[in-house]
């Protein structure tokens, strides 16, 4: 390296700083009387450990970078994996906004220079007063804008890109569908949109780095598994800055020697010291964890200003290649860090994903060994984010139900908010009798989750009974359903603007013709439905009144569902003075379980329902009860979903003994199973110890041979209903090109009949059915075709004669024939006509050969 340097001359600094400016300034876009050291001295400045300020610094850590180089050259120490969460910290938002509005200010300061260049050129400076820069200022680029793009759709709009690999995605809506879901948002963590099309499966992996960090089970399946994960309920984002200015002293006073000076022993025998990627010095081998154990005294105490988010690191030299051994200390923002018991403080400590791999952390106070284990977890279950810590004995399932039960609590329909009144969003679903579960996690209540319930404790029977429960298929209790079971509602809001429909006119308001017949009786005289009005389709939604013409228009409500007009808010301008002319108009419709909706356990066990079955027909116990929901026990074997049979057990003993079950993971164990703890309960009430009851057929009246496993279990409405998805059509809009019918359930088109049904079809010989799908479904033309010439296009009606009466006798005659007699009639479909008359369009004709 260094007869490089001595070949190239370089043998004063700035011989150096010139070399370097000369080879780096092509690529820099720097002024062009910056002089080539000028040039160097940029580079080093904002290219080169940008993270340090001086020279000095920067030195010291390429240092170190070269000699842990050379150490990995002789494979004494590994690399460091990229992917594993010790090596990452998380963007915030108010980094990504920092790092926004700093270059959208540098935007601003290069326009403002350039008007006043403009403006000074022009008035030779004497004309520039205050309200001449005010105006230039306000002239420059804008702020506010490119914030409101970002938020609203998540696309960056940069020059540079920010260093960030994506350009979208950077923005979720925030939605209230439940409670659970809006605090997920707040949890989720990307790994970053350009992995998802990365090959490689590497970055999804569950690595053992991050546990207690991120959630095992709360990623989504599918495209985003393992890239999308979810923080732990008790892990946190370092947001504070802390000055460290004071913590040098600190390390030297605990015996380590400064960057600069030559510690006492060999620099082979001593560790180095990083201070949030500062080589800050290097301590004995021998002396480093004592230093490290009074630095993580002074942490947890929190004493001589160590703040208590500092990650404390010894990597010790073991022999053994391993990641370069040294101490390293972070106390930077965007870590990821989550507290700890300490055992020899008795206190919470934070502890970095870094830090986790070199400290002793026992789970349950079994495992703690004197003298090796110096942390504890502060719950077993703190390894589960906030999501995944609401389900029950979710240590008893199959993790793969833990992680669809994850999803499925974000699309629950719960109580999502208490202020549906004040709330003016898109769509919001509301639970109409949503219950307490019995059986519930120790977060459930850590996180008030009362507050905003998700479901109600459901009778479930696992039987198979009449058929209809096959196929993951739940049949509920009639009765049940006309008392309220999943009763819910979807508010609709819709914004209203008049000051839309007339551009630049301000004479439209809210407001009906008295005596208008349109809206007698329908609408209020202010244009609007009074509250509580219901509404079906066709029924005017509101009305407004030009007032120069003193015209009246009226919208009608086009929804096919029929509503309830919940609240009307009327909106002015900030001042309140504008006119009546913006509306926030929400409707309530009501969606009560119809055949088809979806339902599911907290266990990732979802079903449809398939048949509101009346309470007599319903099997009963030996009380007479009949449960509301009846499960088909194939759900269990293949799904191993065993924490479902314990809440059933628990709810049935909970209700039994009117108290609610604590369902917190790894509360039970071998030792101590949940049967017979449950079971005992059950018995103490009278009942079977497994949780079976004796039935009767609601058929027959006779007695089932067979025990019925019946008991409480708290259910879910998802919110995928069939009144948002199911799709008829016989006749309809059909494509205007093609002739053929549209698709889309919005505009009642059909269901795509594509290639792989043609084949099934084809597979099956059934020819006259896929005829009939394909072609007189869709889109069958009769066409004229003249036998001579073969021609699809050249048939043309004659011109009709000058006597009208002859019109209705005119013949087709062939173009380019000349003759009527050739004309024939087929049976095309219409996108053939049209794809014949688009290949003549480039000169080349199609001839039919018909016969
Ligand atoms: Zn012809």
């Amino acid at each position: 390296m260094l007869r490089v340097v001595m070949e190239e001359g370089c043998t004063t600094r700035s011989k150096v700083l010139n070399y370097l400016g000369e080879r780096f300034r092509v690529k820099m876009n720097l002024p062009e009387w910056f002089t080539n050291e000028q040039c160097a001295s940029f580079l080093m400045e904002q290219c080169l450990c940008i993270h340090l300020k001086s020279d000095v610094e920067k030195f010291y850590l390429l240092c170190l970078m070269t000699r842990k180089l050379f150490t990995f050259a002789k494979q004494e120490c590994m690399e460091e994996n990229p992917d594993s969460l010790m090596c990452q910290e998380v963007l915030t938002p108010g980094q990504l906004y920092l790092m926004f509005l700093k270059e959208k200010m540098a935007a601003w300061l290069v326009s403002v220079k350039i008007s006043i260049d403009k403006r000074a050129h022009r008035l030779q400076w004497s004309g520039v007063t205050m309200e001449n820069l005010m105006k230039m200022f306000t002239m420059g680029a804008d702020l506010t804008k490119p914030f409101e793009y970002l938020l609203a759709t998540g696309n960056l709009h940069s020059k540079t890109g920010l260093g960030m690999l994506q350009e979208s995605g950077l923005c979720v809506v925030a939605d209230k569908l439940n409670f659970i879901r809006y605090l997920s948002h707040f949890r989720c963590v990307h790994r970053g949109a350009a992995f998802a099309k990365m090959r490689t499966t590497t970055v999804r992996r569950l690595l053992p780095e991050s546990w207690g960090f991120l959630c095992p089970v709360h990623t989504p399946d599918g495209e985003p598994c393992g890239l999308m994960n979810h923080m732990t309920a008790h892990c946190q984002v370092v947001a504070p800055v802390h000055s460290t200015t004071t913590l040098p002293a600190l390390l030297c006073s605990l015996g380590v020697t400064p960057v600069g000076g030559t510690p006492s022993q060999p620099y082979s025998d001593c560790y180095p010291v990083v201070l949030d990627g500062a080589m800050v010095g290097w301590v004995d081998r021998e002396l480093a964890p004592v230093a490290v154990d009074s630095l993580r005294r002074f942490k947890v105490l929190k004493e001589k200003r160590i703040p208590p988010w500092t990650e404390i690191v010894l990597v010790p030299q073991t022999g053994k290649s391993s990641i370069y051994p040294g101490l390293y200390l972070f106390t930077t923002p965007c870590r990821l860090v989550r507290p700890v018991q300490n055992l020899a403080l008795g206190q919470e400590e934070l502890i970095g994903t870094f830090e986790q791999l070199f400290i002793n952390v026992g789970i349950f106070e079994g495992e703690i060994e004197p003298g090796v284990t110096t942390h504890q977890e502060l719950f077993p279950h703190s390894m589960l984010s906030v999501v995944a810590s609401f389900i029950p004995y979710s240590d008893h399932n199959q993790s793969p139900r833990n992680m669809y039960q994850c999803q499925m609590g974000k699309q629950t329909m719960g109580f999502p908010l208490h202020s549906f009144q004040e709330r003016s969003d898109n769509k919001l679903y509301r639970l109409q009798t949503p219950q307490s579960p019995l059986v519930r996690p120790y977060m459930y209540d850590h996180y008030n989750m009362d507050n905003y319930p998700i479901g109600t404790n459901a009778i479930v029977a696992v039987i198979s009974y009449t058929g209809y429960d096959m196929e993951d298929a739940m049949i509920l209790n009639k009765a049940s359903w006309e008392r309220g079971f999943g009763h819910g509602c979807v508010y609709k809001t819709e914004l209203v603007d008049l000051a839309e429909k007339m551009k630049g006119e301000d004479c439209l308001v809210f407001g009906a013709k008295p005596g208008d017949p349109k809206v007698m009786g329908k609408l209020d005289v202010d244009g609007l439905p009074p509250i509580g009005a219901v509404l079906h389709y066709g029924d005017p939604f509101y009305s407004y009144i030009n007032l120069n013409t003193g015209q009246s228009f009226v919208t009608f409500y086009k929804s096919k569902e029929s509503c309830v007009v919940d609240n009307i808010k009327v909106c002015s301008n900030d001042a309140g003075t504008g006119r009546f002319k913006r509306i926030c108009l929400t409707v309530r419709v009501p969606r009560n379980p119809t055949i088809g909706d979806k339902f599911a356990s907290r266990h990732g066990q979802k079903g449809i329902l398939s048949r509101l079955w009346p309470a007599e027909d319903m099997p009963f116990t030996e009380s007479g009860m009949t449960p509301d929901i009846l499960f088909n026990p194939h759900g269990f074997p293949s799904r191993m979903t065993i924490g479902m049979l314990i809440e059933s057990m628990a709810g049935k003993s909970g209700a039994l003994h009117g108290m609610c079950h604590d369902a917190t993971p790894f509360r039970f164990s071998e030792e101590n199973p949940a049967l017979e703890h449950f079971g005992d309960m059950l018995r103490a009430a009278g009942y079977n110890y497994y949780g079976t009851e004796r039935l009767y057929s609601g058929l027959s009246g006779l007695e089932l041979e067979a025990d019925i496993f019946i008991g409480v279990v708290y259910y879910q409405r998802l919110r995928h209903m069939v009144s948002d998805k199911f799709q008829v059509r016989t006749t309809g809009a059909r494509d205007k090109v093609t002739n053929q019918p549209v698709g889309g359930r919005n505009v009642q088109g059909g269901i795509r009949f594509g290639e792989m049904e043609r084949d099934a079809l084809l597979a099956h010989g059934t020819s006259f059915l896929l005829h009939d799908r394909l072609f007189n479904c869709s889109d069958r033309s009769v066409a004229q075709v003249c036998l001579d010439c073969g021609s699809l296009l050249s048939p043309l009606l004659e011109k009709p004669p000058p006597t009208w009466s002859a019109t209705r006798h005119r013949k087709t005659i062939c173009t380019l024939c000349g003759k009527s007699d050739s004309i024939d009639t087929v049976s095309v479909p219409y996108v053939f006509r049209y794809f014949v008359a688009e290949l003549a369009a480039m000169n080349i004709k199609i001839k039919l050969d018909v016969k």
